[in-house]
């Protein structure tokens, strides 16, 4: 299933990735350490960090690095679009389907060859958009 056959899934950094695709918070390598940590106590930070990169350049998650400081992580490996909330940096997937591919559309009016895009939505979610009255 690994991309890579060198690529050895170490018990700890099979956890990382069990827990990162149990939640859709995108979280950052930190939150990342604290979710760990329940499972492995003993684990350090660093390790935490060193496995996340791992992963994501094997493929097995994503690593967003979006208008924010924070780098953040994404359990889910296929191609989508999020939505960060510019106050609180909160990141959530959005829905929508891609029905033009950009790739193909720059192939033909660019000397460029493309080989994929990024896109991010900004905006403010319902906790800081203050001006949304709760119903
Ligand atoms: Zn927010
Ligand atoms: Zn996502």
């Amino acid at each position: 299933m690994l991309k890579k056959t060198n690529l050895r899934m170490t018990r700890q950094r099979k956890i990382i990735l069990e827990e990162l695709r149990k939640v859709n918070i995108h979280p950052s390598a930190d939150e990342v350490y604290d979710m760990v940590r329940k499972r492995l106590p003993r684990i350090s930070l660093g390790t935490v960090y060193r496995n996340l990169e791992i992963l994501s350049k094997s493929g097995e998650i994503q690593k967003l690095e979006p208008g924010c400081t924070l780098k953040r992580f994404d359990g889910n490996p296929h191609e989508h679009y999020h939505i960060r909330c510019i106050q609180c940096d909160r990141v959530v997937d959005a829905h929508i389907v891609n029905e033009i591919s950009f790739e193909d559309l720059l192939n033909e009016t660019s000397d460029f060859k493309i080989i994929g895009h990024k896109l991010e939505f900004i905006g403010l979610c319902s906790e800081c958009d203050v001006d949304s009255s709760p119903a």
